[in-house]
């Protein structure tokens, strides 16, 4: 059977691209020499794909920065402000992207999102009264020939016009109807050059055709479509969908006339099943997405071998053995991981072990069984599977199987809590907080780096941070805030501080993840039974408790959000693993109470990512697990410790219920974009936990004024009971300068006397 890949990591094996730009950024290269590394790698990833003996090779999913904001400039979807600075279109494209300041102007950058369940970001368009859509270049065509100038043949990959259009945000009372013409046209375009350029399949990314549509929806599909197709010439179209399964969509686009429809067999739950319901127009192949693009564990090759001979089965379509969607959102090889033990490393299959797993599947596929059953390689391959992992903890799985109703539930109620921790904690009306880190100085940085390399010992490297969280303390008490934190100067990140002092994980040495731009992150890995190893934050929330009268919040990060930023494990279910991390920080909470800290904080900052695509999916795979892995935590608390939790996006209108529902006495939430609407939520919803929503933008240099704040504060209070709001800035200050902290945490703090005053209070 002939492979395909849906689209290939473009940051670089050792994040070249990262390196490059951010040069070109620092005017220390000059956009030739970008241009010219963007070349060369672009080259090596064909060359690693021709090698693997990939049929169908992407081309066109390479991007200086995110292929979405490509995609803009391609139809010409550059607001205003930024066609007015003037720039060439790669620094237009920048501004965009990053914001620009400078003599030419002063803009902001376009806003970005999660590019669907992924950690992932993409940079939002933008359709308005100025925008008119057509093609105005060619990268896609560009890059094809580039790849046939060096003898590589490829496919064309991209980003279809109905998921630009679904992502897209609308201004001057504009819709997506509005622009589907337009687009229609300038696809068209795009794909008769294409098609006269030689190219045999040109593949279009639909992911947006795995949610909820309606029949909306669908008709808008079909007439895209039906206007692009009819501009394909010889060329064979693919249409590929990934993340999910077309359900609502899967006969409709059968139906228009595509030489290729592309399902994710791996996240796809009826993918296979639709198949088998509707079959596929005579002469329509079909591209079966058979390895993840996902995960870093390696392909269970007889599991896939019996999903193709089912799919063999059930259609006469020809079939091509395709990754389950881009494996952008996997790190390039296990070849750079030495620092961990083969038994670990031989479980693993990141992009370029994938591209072998998928010729492997194609070579095997084509094999009888007795061919199959004497083929090494995947006798070496059942052998991985069969055999027991280390890392099997009895206690650990004992301690879940045996959790009872109690265990998830706080007592007493949340009113009676709050009227107890009001004497006991003694705050003020409209309390005043940070949501955890201080800026990390250069300073803390450079303590950490050179305690990791040995030069500054254990006893140093504590004395360093203790020096930290005094002065970190003086100054919130002589700032004037209520509710103080330490600081969390021990940490690198939320995610890897927790995994590194929790039995289970393990970290890999070079395996980032483009997460968007120029940033990557590096997961750790879920391997074996999840428990505390030992005492985490204690120490440090002790100590910084113990130099102040005033509360101090200790961190904690929440078990969903360490599950979520991890690479979870497949032989148990995320259920298992979300509550065993649950245990792990609830005996965390409960050593720092034993310890005196008398308000926690658990963070779920990326609760709300992984939301299943489908409403239907929600509660069922997803919060009925998530939202009591929470509870869990905090459930053995005493009535008077403050258990509070922190989200960053507030993109929660719709699961309100199930936010309240966590059982938090406070929440802090970002909403200082202008997104007051939640709160109308809220209090539609009848939202009983005190919330913090932020009050000003952490991810801005800028020093908020008082009058700004007090502004603020009075909006949410024209719909928020003042005895149940807080204030807080949107964020963490970590990315922060010590110079506008200070300062505007000083407004802050005066803006709530202000509207304190106002109360009466
Ligand atoms: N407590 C964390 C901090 O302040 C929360 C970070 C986050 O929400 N991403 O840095
Ligand atoms: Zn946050």
């Amino acid at each position: 059977m002939q492979t395909s890949v849906v689209g290939y990591p473009r940051i670089g094996a050792r994040r070249e691209l990262k390196f490059a730009v951010q040069r070109y950024w620092r005017h220390e290269m000059d956009a030739a020499e970008l241009e010219g590394l963007a070349a060369s790698l672009r080259l090596t990833h064909w060359n690693t794909q021709q090698t693997a003996g990939i049929d169908l090779i992407p081309s066109g999913d390479f991007s200086f920065y995110d292929t979405m904001l490509d995609t803009s400039l391609m139809l010409d979807a550059v607001p205003r402000c930024y066609r007015e600075l003037g720039l060439a279109p790669l620094d237009t494209m920048f501004a965009m992207a990053r914001g620009y300041q400078a003599e030419a102007g002063d803009v902001h950058a376009r806003p970005m999102k999660k590019w669907f369940t992924t950690n992932y970001h993409y940079i939002v368009p933008r359709l308005d009264a100025d925008t008119s859509l057509h093609l105005a270049s060619t990268k896609p065509l560009d890059e094809y020939l580039e790849a046939a100038a060096a003898g590589i043949r490829t496919k064309p990959v991209l980003v279809g016009p109905y998921t630009f259009l679904t992502l897209a945000r609308y201004e001057d009372g504009r819709t997506a109807a509005d622009f589907a013409d337009q687009a229609a046209a300038a696809y068209a375009d795009l794909l008769g050059r294409l098609a006269a350029a030689g190219a045999e399949w040109v593949q279009f990314d639909e992911p947006s055709l795995v949610g909820d549509l309606t029949g909306e929806d669908v008709t808008l599909v079909s007439s895209l479509y039906r206007q692009v197709l009819s501009a394909k010439g010889d060329a064979k179209v693919l249409l590929q969908t990934y993340f999910g399964d077309t359900r609502d969509c899967f006969q409709d686009i059968c139906s228009l006339g595509f030489d290729g429809i592309g399902i994710d067999l791996v996240e796809g739950e009826q993918a296979c099943e639709l198949v088998r319901q509707h079959p596929l127009p005579e002469g329509t192949t079909l591209f079966a997405g058979v390895v993840s693009g996902r995960n870093i564990w390696r392909n269970h090759l007889r599991t896939t071998l019996a999903t193709i001979d089912g799919l063999a089965a059930a259609t006469n379509a020809p079939i091509v053995l395709s990754t389950a969607c881009s494996l952008l959102h996997v790190p390039y090889s296990v070849d750079a991981e030495k620092g961990l033990p083969a038994h670990v490393t031989e479980h693993l299959a990141f992009a370029d072990e994938k591209l072998d797993e998928l010729a492997l599947l194609g070579r095997l596929a084509d094999l009888t069984q007795q061919g199959r059953d004497a083929d090494a390689a995947l006798a070496a391959n059942d052998r991985l599977f069969s055999e027991a992992r280390p890392g099997a903890d009895e206690a650990v799985r004992s301690r879940v199987a045996t959790l009872v109703d109690a265990d998830f539930t706080r007592t007493p109620t949340r009113p009676e809590r709050a009227d107890i921790q009001r004497d006991e904690l003694g705050l003020p009306l409209l309390p005043t907080t940070t949501i955890g880190s201080f800026p990390q100085t250069a300073e803390v940085k450079s303590a950490r780096a050179r305690h990791n390399k040995g030069e500054l010992d254990d006893a140093g490297y504590e004395a360093f941070l203790k020096g930290q969280i005094a002065s970190c303390i003086r100054l919130q008490e002589e700032v004037g805030l209520d509710v103080l934190v330490h600081g969390e100067y021990e940490r690198n990140d939320m995610v890897e501080y927790f995994g590194d002092n929790l039995n289970g994980f393990v970290f890999t040495d070079a395996a980032w993840v483009q997460s968007y731009g120029t940033r990557c992150v590096k997961p750790p890995i879920i391997w074996g039974d999840v428990s505390r190893a030992r005492p985490i934050t204690v120490g440090w929330s002790a100590y910084a408790q113990s130099l102040t009268d005033k509360p101090v919040k200790g961190m904690l990060t929440g078990p969903v959000t360490i599950l979520n930023w991890s690479f979870p494990r497949e032989d148990v279910s995320r259920r298992e693993q979300a509550l065993q991390i649950g245990l792990a920080i609830r005996d965390e909470a409960l050593d720092l109470e034993a310890h005196g800290i008398r308000v926690i904080q658990v963070d779920e900052a990326a609760l709300r990512e992984k939301l299943p695509l489908r409403k239907a999916d929600w509660h069922k795979g997803y919060l009925d697990w998530a939202i009591p892995a929470f509870r869990l935590v905090g459930s053995g608390l005493a009535a008077g410790t403050q258990l509070h939790t922190h989200m960053c996006y507030s993109e929660f209108g719709d699961i309100i219920g199930d936010i309240d529902a966590m059982d938090a006495d406070v929440i802090s939430f970002e909403a200082s974009r202008s997104n007051l609407e939640i709160l109308d939520d809220l209090a539609r919803e009848h939202f009983q936990t005190q919330v913090g929503p932020g009050v000003y933008d952490i991810h801005s240099p800028r020093v908020p004024s008082t009058d700004e704040i007090v502004a603020a504060l009075e909006a949410m209070l024209k719909r928020i009971d003042p005895a149940k709001l807080w204030v807080n800035p949107d964020c963490g200050l970590k990315t922060r300068g010590a110079a506008e902290t200070e300062p505007s945490l000083r407004n802050l703090v005066a803006a709530a006397h202000e509207v304190r005053q106002g109360l009466g209070a």
